[in-house]
């Protein structure tokens, strides 16, 4: 690859502090890596002595690729996402703060089981509103003043915070917002190891920076030096991790956090077609809250976009394995189909495998979310952190072992008296009754094993196979799946043989939790297929030859709730994101949408995106309808909530549909002026594909 004049500018930049500010395909992550590159091998800092920061742990690893082959020894650098880098750190030095190296990892589903257990007779409601505001608090490091002006009640949102942070650090476990938080905190109070960690990156190189969320530029100017090389790369039109307190201030104020910065920007185009790159440049000049900058490329123009209307999802998902197979996109070529919402991959898992055509699902269903994987990781958490009360209550209730709430309790206040006891040993010491007693004694007996294997440095996966057995889990899981034809024995088994990757002992134990707990897939054998299904979120940095963006509905795509009090900033996220997925693609762009669709097990009708019409130009776009029964059946043409255009009324919305004794279709019409009824049969209604989101 030859950089052209600007990223050669960007990658031997002499200054300390570098923000290259670029759109989407412009280079920035060849630019990161060539000046990772650069950096060892000019201006002769050790590889070992770099630090890469993303957000996404497939981009870090796509980083992390580029680079070694761009020089080998760039093995030996750091490539990781904040979460991940936190975690290390926290490992590390999180005891001066009293944290245990073998802390738990907690997500928002462990988070609110334990508000859950703290505030038992609150409605879940409450719940799920502390959860988003303790996150708030911590992901943009809110001072209590601050905090004031999102809750009603500041002296009762203070004394459960207190309370959540202090069950956390009893059960010696951190939340995603404290894997930021609490290194910052110790850099804030820990000269020592400020000036440690400053000497020990010579130099930081952030991707994606636009997803910085306040916290974590705060970490970042801590772990800064003044002789450190700090280079961050954006998009402000690819911000999309508000929900995280990400914002593009963090572009924004980046100079006024770091005197002296450079500011170089990037404007050529290397990875779509002229059509892709003009639709994608439309479609987000549409956003007000922008810098505004134009992308341009040289790349010839080839094949149009294609606009791909359906009658329903299953006919949207045949016709795009029929093109997938018809042109062997799987093999071929890089491929990906791309969706809103996790569960919209089902559906085409289902044909995909039914047409035996091999698939990489990326990132979808969380893993470790499923319960009886959940259930494992308790298990083997409960090992290396007897502290963990979440962990614990898992494992004394599942599957239901006798052991009842008033025990549950019982043993967690005997624990917090013992102190520094473990769970386990408290329960024994505990006052039960005779069922919970027993069942305590063989889970102790269990843990005691357990305990021998793993310092004998038995393979992890023996472990976790003694533990699943002994405790009835293989059995429990067993019989859910007889009962409700669920694989869930089947996802133990992928658990255990993703195990056997890892060292064994305690270290590599804490590894795999880790990996799971931040949101990897465990390492797989890396099978050879080229056709991805992923979200739009988890695509940012990729690219493919050939990109399937799918489901393009009304609040499908927007995603958005419209009782909101922030509609516009929401909206122009989603805006945000679907310039990310239209931006992945290098050749080929389809974008499809369904009439119909069955939705949270209901059917409905499904108006098409608004960012259709937004980013649809004539010149770029080729409409396609698939609805040929349509043309037989007014009604699939004409139903309810669809927008149509009439010549002397202009553009009205179908309120209701009628047959008449004959069986011809009456259509009532809303239109600006008038309500109408017509036969369609009589009068030309053209149904409008692509209307936008105001109402008259
Ligand atoms: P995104 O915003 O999506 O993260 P990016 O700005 O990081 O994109 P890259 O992924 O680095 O862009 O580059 C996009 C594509 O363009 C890659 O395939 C890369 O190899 C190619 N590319 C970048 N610069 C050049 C160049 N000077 N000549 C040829 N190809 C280039
Ligand atoms: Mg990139």
């Amino acid at each position: 690859m030859h950089l052209n004049k600007t990223q050669i500018l960007a990658v031997e930049e002499s200054a300390h502090r570098l923000l290259i500010i670029a759109g989407a395909g412009t280079g920035k992550t060849a630019v990161i890596t060539q000046r990772i590159a650069y950096l060892t091998q000019k201006k002769g800092i050790p590889s070992r002595d770099i630090l890469a920061l993303t957000f996404t742990n497939k981009a870090a690893k796509e980083m992390q690729i580029r680079a070694i082959s761009i020089a080998s020894e760039l093995e030996r650098t750091t490539f990781t996402t904040f979460h991940s880098f936190g975690a290390k750190f926290l490992r590390e030095y999180g005891k001066v703060m009293g944290l245990y190296r073998y802390f738990t990892i907690y997500d928002d589903q462990d988070q609110l089981a334990l508000l859950k257990r703290l505030y038992p007779s609150e409605p879940k409601k409450q719940l799920l509103e502390w959860r988003h505001l303790i996150n708030k608090a911590k992901d943009y490091a809110l001072s209590l003043e601050e905090l004031d002006n999102y809750t009603h009640n500041i002296e009762e949102f203070r004394a459960m915070f207190d309370d959540y942070q202090q069950t956390l650090r009893a059960n010696q476990a951190v939340d995603f917002g404290d894997l930021i938080l609490l290194p910052l905190q110790i850099l804030e109070q820990y000269p020592l190891i400020k000036a440690e960690q400053e000497q020990r990156w010579h130099a930081i190189l952030v991707d994606e920076y636009q997803d910085t969320n306040r916290t974590q530029s705060a970490l970042l100017q801590k772990l800064v030096g003044k002789a450190t090389y700090l280079t961050v790369v954006g998009d402000e039109d690819q911000s999309i991790y508000a929900f995280r307190g990400a914002d593009t201030t963090a572009i924004l104020e980046f100079d006024t956090i770091f005197p002296e910065t450079k500011m170089i920007k990037l404007e050529q185009n290397y990875r779509s077609h002229q059509h892709i790159l003009h639709i994608a440049n439309y479609l987000i000049d549409k956003n007000i809250n922008r810098l505004g900058k134009r992308l341009f490329t040289e790349n010839s123009s080839q094949k149009p976009v294609e606009f791909h209307t359906f009658t329903d999802e299953i006919e949207e998902t045949k016709w795009i394995i029929n093109q997938i197979k018809a042109n062997a996109l799987y093999k071929n070529r890089t491929t990906a189909i791309l969706y809103r919402t996790n569960a919209q991959s089902r559906i085409f898992e289902k044909y995909l495998t039914q047409e035996q055509i091999p698939y990489k699902l990326v990132g979808a269903m969380r893993f470790f979310e499923r319960e009886e994987i959940k259930t494992a990781i308790a298990g083997l958490t409960l090992l290396i952190n007897p502290y963990d009360t979440v962990a614990f209550r898992r494992i004394l209730t599942t599957p239901s072992r006798g052991v009842g709430a008033k025990s549950i309790e019982k043993i967690e206040d005997l624990q917090k008296e013992l102190k520094e006891s473990s769970l386990i040993d408290s329960a024994i010491q505990a006052k039960l009754p005779s069922k919970a007693r027993v069942s305590i004694e063989k889970i102790a007996l269990t843990y005691q094993a357990l305990q021998n294997q793993l310092e004998e440095n038995s393979p992890l996966k023996t472990l976790l196979a003694t533990l699943l057995h002994e405790l009835e889990l293989f059995q429990h899981y067993q019989e859910k799946d007889q009962e409700e034809g669920s694989d869930r024995l089947e996802n133990l088994q992928e658990l255990l043989s993703a195990l056997s990757f890892y060292p064994t002992g305690k270290d590599g134990l804490i590894a795999f939790l880790e990996s799971l707990q931040l949101n990897q897939q465990p390492e797989e054998d890396q099978e050879q297929t080229t056709l991805n299904l992923i979200t739009i979120h988890n695509t940012k940095g990729l690219e493919y030859d050939c990109v399937f963006l799918t489901g393009m509905e009304q609040h499908l795509f927007p995603k958005i709730n419209t009782h909101s009090r922030n509609i516009v900033e929401e909206l122009e996220e989603e805006r945000r994101l679907c310039y990310v997925a239209i931006t992945r693609a290098r050749e080929e762009l389809y974008v499809t949408h369904a009439q119909q669709r069955t939705l949270y097990g209901e059917r409905r009708y499904q108006q098409p995106s608004q960012f259709l019409q937004e980013a649809y130009l004539s010149e770029d776009v080729t409409l396609h309808h698939h609805d040929v029964e349509a043309q037989n059946n007014g009604d699939h043409i004409y139903y309810i909530g669809r927008w149509v255009r009439d010549e002397e009324y202009g553009v009205g919305k179908i309120l209701k549909t009628h047959h008449t004794r004959a069986g011809h279709l009456t259509l009532t019409i809303q239109f600006k002026e008038r309500i109408a009824t017509f036969f369609p049969q009589f009068r030309q209604l053209e149904p409008i594909v692509f209307d936008g989101l105001e109402e008259f």
